[in-house]
């Protein structure tokens, strides 16, 4: 049964919005982990694509970020990535290639404009969407695995 709900520390929240902020005009992405839909570990890895409209996380930073998680005995809960010019709602591509791990929850950074996050699954081109909490007080793990660092 797929996640219908994602709890995330605004501490790390708020890092995986600095590393938004810090790609931009590209798109950032990376890999949220942790058990029963709340967040553990964020994981920063670059777009593959170094693009202002698309991403692919990183192949190789992708199973790094996997064998991590499953060293810490976690699960893979979402993929994030940011919308520099765009709302928080998965673009046409999101969708269209969001065809591995069904049951992760995309989350969308949009920085067009006041900082906005949506949360979605995605399965055979359905958005569905998903409850985001937003907690104070929660712990959590950001690492950076980018290669190339910051602008
Ligand atoms: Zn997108």
């Amino acid at each position: 049964m797929a996640a219908r709900r994602l709890v995330i520390g605004r501490r790390l929240l708020q890092r995986m919005l600095e590393h938004c902020l810090e790609e931009k005009p590209l798109e950032a992405c990376g890999i949220l982990a942790g058990t029963n839909g709340y967040v553990n570990a964020v994981y920063a890895t670059d777009n593959a694509r170094r693009s202002p409209v698309s991403y692919q996380v990183d192949p190789e930073q992708q199973e790094e970020a996997l064998r991590r998680i499953a060293a810490a005995g976690e699960g893979l809960l979402g993929i994030y990535h940011s919308h520099p010019s765009a709302k928080a709602v998965p673009s046409r591509s999101d969708i269209e290639y969001a065809v591995h791990y069904p049951d992760a929850v995309r989350l969308i950074i949009s920085l067009d404009g006041p900082i906005d996050v949506g949360a979605f699954l995605i399965r055979d081109g359905q958005v569905e969407p998903v409850h985001l909490h937003i907690r104070d007080g929660l712990g959590g793990t950001y690492y950076d695995l980018r290669q190339r660092c910051g602008t």
